[in-house]
């Protein structure tokens, strides 16, 4: 029996493994299908603390994994197909296995949000795709026409990446205005291979029939205009859905899916616990899912010394 499991392998996950590991709670953590999570398809990360030339986000992730193992944490590849938090121990079960611990903290994490249009599912890897450093750099987006979607610092920071490749990156934003933070949004505007399109939709992507992007449908929003773009690649950078399906019924989510503490990092379930960016929508940051994870694992550690 498991005295901690940590399910999710990103920035709460590996902290939180970091402290429970120190508190020789040999926690176990189950990566999910992404290990090291969202901040591995990320290219340099200038804003978590300690490193002032900025470092590559797979090297984070490595480097925290490094850290918790030293201390005692174990990882498995693996997925949790069913979480049964009815009764204590609680019961997992990965990868068909049977896995029963006496808390868990959730680190789920989230998961790219898509457009939701049927060639953008049908063109998946075909020419659409949701992150620009895993797929920028292949043969067929090298020196053609791409469009990013979304207002975001990940629209701002895909746009920025892909005009190493691109002839020109066309950034549609539905709005006239970009949400992203402002040393994001001004460099990127500064960009001079970067094409804002503003107030616009996509509405559809060429070409299913070719088996390839070739083009994307736009409509202004404002003016209700309809006009074509060419492209060999669409990016699709709009945000994040929680990871959070297999919960649902069993603990308190929002209505957009997000996990909801009952108290600090505690849940409805005594002795469940969660961090990171499957309970937070306002910071998302990877420094604000480390703290989540140090607090999800130091409550962990009270909860196993009060005998809960
Ligand atoms: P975000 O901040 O939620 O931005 C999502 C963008 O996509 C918004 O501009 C939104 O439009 C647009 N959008 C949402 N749904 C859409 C739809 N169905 N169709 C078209 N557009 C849609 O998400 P994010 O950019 O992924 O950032 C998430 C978090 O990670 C943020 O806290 C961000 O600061 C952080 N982050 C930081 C860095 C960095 O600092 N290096 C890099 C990446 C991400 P509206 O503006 O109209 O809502």
């Amino acid at each position: 029996m498991e005295k901690v499991v940590v399910i999710g392998s990103g920035c709460a996950g590996w902290t939180a493994a970091l402290y429970a590991a120190r508190a020789n709670l040999s926690p176990l953590v189950l990566t999910g299908n992404q290990p090291g999570g969202l901040l591995t398809t990320t290219s340099i990360v200038e804003n978590f603390p300690g490193f002032p030339e900025g470092v590559d986000g797979f090297e984070l992730m490595t480097r925290m994994q490094k850290q918790a193992e030293r201390f005692g944490a174990r990882a498995e590849f693996g997925n949790v197909e069913v979480a049964d938090f009815s009764k204590r121990p609680f019961a997992l079960t990965v990868d068909g296995k049977r896995v029963e611990t006496q808390t868990v903290i959730i680190a789920t994490g989230a998961s790219h949000r898509h457009l939701g249009l049927e060639n953008e599912h049908l063109l998946e890897n075909k020419g659409v795709t949701y992150c620009a450093t895993c797929d920028g750099a292949l043969p067929m987006f090298r020196n053609h026409p791409l469009v990013v979607v979304g207002g975001g610092d990940s629209a701002c920071e895909e746009a920025t990446y892909l005009t190493r490749f691109a002839s020109v990156v066309y950034l549609i934003h539905r709005r006239d205005s970009l949400r992203a933070s402002k040393i994001m949004a001004d460099r990127t505007l500064a960009n001079a291979k970067i094409k804002p399109i503003w107030d616009s939709a996509v509405t559809d992507v060429l070409d299913v029939k070719q088996g390839k992007v070739t083009g994307v449908k736009l409509k202004n929003l404002k003016t209700g205009a309809e006009s074509a773009l060419d492209c060999a690649g669409l990016f699709v950078a709009i945000g994040h859905v929680p990871n959070t399906q297999l919960f649902k019924g069993q603990l308190t989510l929002d209505e957009n899916g997000y996990l909801i503490p009952a108290k600090g990092a505690a849940t409805n379930v005594p002795g469940v616990f969660v961090a990171g960016d499957c309970s937070d929508h306002v910071y998302r940051q990877a420094v604000t899912a480390a703290g989540m994870g140090c607090a999800a694992a130091i409550e962990a550690e009270r909860f196993l010394a009060a005998g809960s």
